[in-house]
Order: C-alpha cells, then structure tokens, then sequence
C-alpha cells in the first residue's frame, strides 16, 4: 500500500520508519493509508511517521480480539501471570532504550522516563501476582448445605485510549491488569507517543502473549478512538486523559450503555503551613510543579500558604527556580525539558496571558523559552505567579505547563476549603510539622491521593490512582483496586441438599 502524508512532509520523511498497528498477531498498514509524522518536542526532530486509522482497523482489530479472548479466558490465571513475569523481565532488559526512546517522543528528562519504565516494570510484577492472589468471596448462606460465593469474571473486550505524559506507565496500568483478569484488548495511544506504544507491544509479543489479545489502533481521537467508543464490539472503554474528552467519551458511552474507567484532569495543591519544614517544602513544590514540565496529571499547580511565611517562601520558590536548567531531557543535567507540541506551548501561554489579565502578578517566567536549543523544540519557562484569587481561572483550570499559582491563606480551615473549592480532585498534600493537622488534612481534603510531607506526584504502584469529582467516575487504577475495572463479580450458589429449599428471608417475614 501507498503512503500518502499529511502536512506536506518531504520525501525523505516518508522513507522514515512507519509506526503501524498490530492486530491478529500481524503488523500491518493502516486501512486508510494515511500517515501523520512523529515529532521530538525537544528540537522538532521528525522521528518517524505513524498511521491513522479508522473505523475499518477498529473493526478487525475487535474481531481478533473477540476470538483470542474467548480462549483466554479459559487460560487458568496463575498460567496468564506467568506471562506477566516475563513481560517484567523483557521490560527490565530493555528499561534503558524504552526510557530515551519515552525522552525522544515526548520530552522528560531521562531520569524520570527511566522512573516511568521501572514502574511498568513493577506493575508487570505486582499484577503477576495479583494471578495467583485473585480473589473472590465465601459467605455464609441463608440456607443448610449450601454455599454461597463470589468470583470475578473477565469484561470481555477492553478498548484502551491512553495520553501522551506516561506512554508506557499508564499503558502498564491498564493492559497487565486486563490480561491477567482475561480480557483481551484494543489500545489505541496517543499519536504524539506511537513508538513507545509499539516497542510495549513488541514486549508483549516477544514474551509469547498469543496472537490477539493486545491489538494496537495508532492513530487521532476523534477518528480512531472515537470508533471505539462507537463498537458495540468493545464493552468497556479504558481512558485516560484530558476531561474535555473524558466528557464526550462519557456523554457516547452513556448512550451506548458502555462500560467506562475514566482517569482525567487534576488541579492539585501544595498546602504550606506556618510551621513546615520550608526548605523541604520548595524543593518538592519545584519537583512537583515542574517535573514533566508540569504535564503529569499529579502536578501541583496551586501553592496554598500560610500568610506568616508567604513572604519567606515565594523568595526561597524564586531563588530556585534560578537553579533550574532547561534543555533536551537526554542530558542528565537538564531539569526540564520541552513541553510536547506547539499547540501545548501556545495553551500554557494563553493562560499565563489571562492570569496577568486577570491580575495575578508574575514572580518569574511567564513567555516561551525561544532560545533553548536548536530554537525548533517547545520549551516554556518555569512561571509563578502569586497574588492569586481562588476564583481566577489560572486557580481553578488545569492547565498542564509550568505553571504555578501562589494563594495566601490565614489558617488550615482556609486552605483546606480552598483546597477543596475546584471541579478536580487528584492529588493533594500538606506541609506542617503539626500531627493534628495532619490528620485534619488526612480526612479533609476531597482528593484520591493525599500526601503528608511530600509533593504531589509519585505513585506507589501497589496503591489505588484516582481521583474524585470530575478526575474520574469513581474507578481506580493501580493497586488490587484496578482488578475491579476489568472484572464483573458473579454471584454463585451451590446447594447439595438435594431438596427445593425456600430461601430463609421467606420464612422470616412469614
Ligand atoms: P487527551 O484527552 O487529549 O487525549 C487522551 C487520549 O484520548 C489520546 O489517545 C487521544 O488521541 C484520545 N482522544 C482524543 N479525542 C478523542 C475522542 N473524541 N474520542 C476518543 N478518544 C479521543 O489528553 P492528553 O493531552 O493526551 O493527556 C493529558 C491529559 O491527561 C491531562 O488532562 C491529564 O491530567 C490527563 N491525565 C490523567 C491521568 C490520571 O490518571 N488521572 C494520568 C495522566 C494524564
């Protein structure tokens, strides 16, 4: 088949390497012929060309789904973990290639895309595990001999949509757990990181999953990831990403009666009390407001301070964020790299222009960083800005950049309202040397992840990863909770009375 390009690409770049979809064990072009190039944020670098498909490739790659699965499911779980160990250990052989390939396509540091990869590699462990430790329920009966219980059983088919910002973690999160429960999938990740998606399924493939099971569908949202929230094929929907598409996918599904996991947006604060360790406290505001360049879901964009010590901390915030040396995240001694495309850039500073606009004032940054590099990457300076009202809209929307928004509390109840006052609920964490407040902060604040002493990013795999409000629709993802996303419970009863036997609740209410 004949390639036909977008956006005018020259010939040289379509010589380049295709990125194309797996489906029934085969890699294959795209049904439409089309293909989009990829391209490395850091200097504009085009990587190679990724297919977009269509609704046609969504079709076949359901139909191998639907076949492999109905043989997986039979496969005895501790028999389906075992792939997942070695799915660990072919991650953990090639951790270093996955992670620079991670920093080429989407721009963070090498240092936390080697973080990212090990956390595939100890999601693949964990949920290894999770094969033999699968658990159901016994319960009592009502009844004399007979046993009441409860197993879970597989969805079916899974359809993965998965962001950019963690290509390979958050498609970890989702696939292990999928197929250790049975299921067979459809992925479809985002075309701005296809390479990494397809050095995952290689893995997949080298470690002998059979044909059918892992699927991938490169290609745009509103074509391809659109038609698999349409397949009536497809019975739930896996989705990580922005909320504006979270929303539709919702809107779709909940027509369709499909089965969704939604993991969105975030707007997550830091909470500096009076009494915190305030060194510590800048440290992790700068990792956690700027690691990725502030385009985790887990980023502090908010600082919520104690007014005695505003002053104190927005001085020491200033005096850091000097330290910070902006580059291509392949150097080890760059803090943060690009963001991840022009349209990124331009978002993060339209913002910036309503925050001065709306009257928050500048501490430092707040343009793009032109001059880093070849000039061709996308790079934005680390921004703070104080002064700011809660109802301004830099407090209240996320907007995935280096950008962070000081607010001035006079006590915790303030903070933790403020805290509380947005439509996201991720990540949220305090700084206080006071156990009372600790705990106060434990049980207050309306997050899914709340942490004492620490930023707001860094999630332990074996915990639950989620959010509430309209971070997500109450699933969780990571943990022994993920296995609720891709099971359905049975109830089963076993009586061997060998009599027709009236369920007790009858005779009570006689
Ligand atoms: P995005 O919503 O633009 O895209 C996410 C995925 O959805 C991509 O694969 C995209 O191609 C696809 N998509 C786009 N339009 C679609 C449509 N109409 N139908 C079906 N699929 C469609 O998000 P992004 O920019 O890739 O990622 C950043 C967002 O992800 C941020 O909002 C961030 O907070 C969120 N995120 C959340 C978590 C979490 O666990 N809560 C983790 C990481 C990122």
């Amino acid at each position: 088949m004949s390639i036909s390009i977008e956006k005018n690409e020259t010939t040289d770049q379509i010589k380049m390497q295709k990125f194309m979809n797996y489906i029934d064990g085969k890699w294959q072009e795209p049904s439409t012929g089309r293909y989009i190039p990829v391209i490395n944020p850091a200097n504009g670098a085009v990587l190679g060309m990724v297919a977009q498909s269509s609704s046609a490739d969504v079709d076949q790659a359901v139909a191998a789904a639907r076949k492999a699965q109905k043989e997986w499911r039979l496969v005895p779980a501790p028999e389906r973990a075992e792939l997942l160990f070695t799915v660990g250990r072919l991650l953990k052989e090639n951790k270093e290639r996955l992670a620079q390939t991670i920093t080429s396509e989407m721009g963070k540091v090498i240092e936390e895309a080697r973080g990212e990869v090990q956390e595939a590699i100890d999601m693949a462990h964990y949920m290894a595990g999770e094969g033999r430790r699968m658990f159901g329920e016994t319960m009592p009966s009502e009844l004399r001999n007979k046993f009441a219980m409860s197993i879970r059983v597989p969805i079916g088919i899974v359809g993965l949509i998965t962001p950019w910002n963690f290509p390979i973690a958050i498609a970890s999160w989702k696939s292990l757990p999928a197929l250790v429960t049975g299921n067979a999938l459809v992925w479809k990740p985002s075309p701005d990181t296809p390479i990494v998606a397809e050095a995952f399924v290689r893995i997949y493939e080298k470690a002998g999953l059979p044909k059918g099971l892992i699927n991938l569908v490169q290609g745009s949202g509103p074509e391809a990831g659109a038609a698999m929230v349409e397949h009536p094929g497809i019975d739930l929907i896996g989705f990580t990403g922005s909320n504006a598409v979270g929303k539709k996918i919702n809107e779709r599904a909940g027509a369709l009666l499909k089965r969704t996991s939604l993991e969105m947006g975030g707007k997550n604060a830091i909470i500096v009390m009076d009494d915190a360790n305030l060194d510590l406290a800048v440290e992790s505001i700068i990792w956690s407001g700027f690691g990725t360049s502030g385009q985790r879901c887990t980023a502090a964009s908010r600082v919520i301070v104690h007014e005695a010590i505003k002053q104190r901390l927005e001085d020491k915030l200033i005096a850091a964020v000097r330290q910070l040396k902006l580059g291509d995240g392949h150097d080890e001694a760059t803090d943060i790299g690009p963001v991840i495309n022009k349209a990124v850039l331009e978002k993060i500073n339209k913002y910036v222009r309503v925050g001065i606009d709306e009257g928050a004032r500048l501490l430092c940054g707040g343009k793009t960083a032109e001059k880093v590099g070849n000039g061709k990457g996308f790079y934005y300076e680390p921004t703070i800005f104080t002064d700011v009202m809660p109802d301004m809209t830099i407090a209240k929307e996320e907007i995935f950049g280096p950008v962070l928004s000081i607010i001035g509390v006079k006590d915790l109840e303030s903070a933790i309202e403020v805290n509380n006052n947005v439509s996201f609920g991720l990540s949220s964490s305090i700084f206080t040397s006071d156990v009372n407040r600790v705990f106060r902060a434990i049980r207050d604040l309306d997050t899914g992840i709340v942490y004492i002493n620490a930023g707001t990013t860094g999630a332990e795999i074996h915990l639950p990863f989620g959010g509430t409000k309209e971070t997500g629709n109450g699933h969780r993802d990571s943990g022994v909770a993920a296995l609720d996303v891709y099971t359905e419970w049975r109830a089963v009863y076993v009586d061997f009375s060998n009599t027709l036997q009236r369920a007790q609740i009858d005779t009570n209410t006689k």
